[in-house]
């Protein structure tokens, strides 16, 4: 049983680049959220902000741990921990060059084709200020 990494109550699977986004189902996109912090008006569901937070995190760990310029797919599979069946599909549309696959195009991937940025939670800070 999983505890909720806010509160640690007994949690449930979030993805945090949402499954209908092109998440996929490896161990750092999972986040453990009780039902509160999963759904409720924190939660990422509902907060833009959180939702924001969650994936911006998880872009900056990405990074970190995809820092070399290019990958193979089985040093892709041992850094995400996945299998090499899903690193093959995961890379499947990317450009394959002679050294592999560039780590941005995988994180770009991984983040369902998109860039995250820090002003991406403050555009939504003025917003409610403004409210
Ligand atoms: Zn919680
Ligand atoms: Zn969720």
């Amino acid at each position: 049983m999983y505890k909720c990494e806010v509160c640690g109550r007994t949690a449930d699977k979030h993805h945090i680049v949402h499954r209908s986004q092109g998440g996929i189902d490896f161990p750092l996109n999972i986040k453990h959220l009780c039902h509160e912090h999963h759904r409720g008006k924190t939660g990422p569901h509902k907060n833009r902000t959180t939702d924001i937070q969650y994936k911006l995190e998880l872009q900056d760990k990405l990074h970190t741990l995809l820092n070399k310029e290019f990958y193979k797919e089985e040093e892709l599979a041992d850094s995400l921990r996945i299998n090499t069946g899903m690193a093959r599909k995961l890379v499947k549309e990317l450009k394959n060059h002679k050294e592999g696959y560039r780590s941005k195009d995988i994180i770009y991937r991984l983040m369902g084709e998109k860039e995250y940025h820090e002003y991406m939670l403050e555009e939504f800070c003025e917003f409610i200020a403004n409210f």
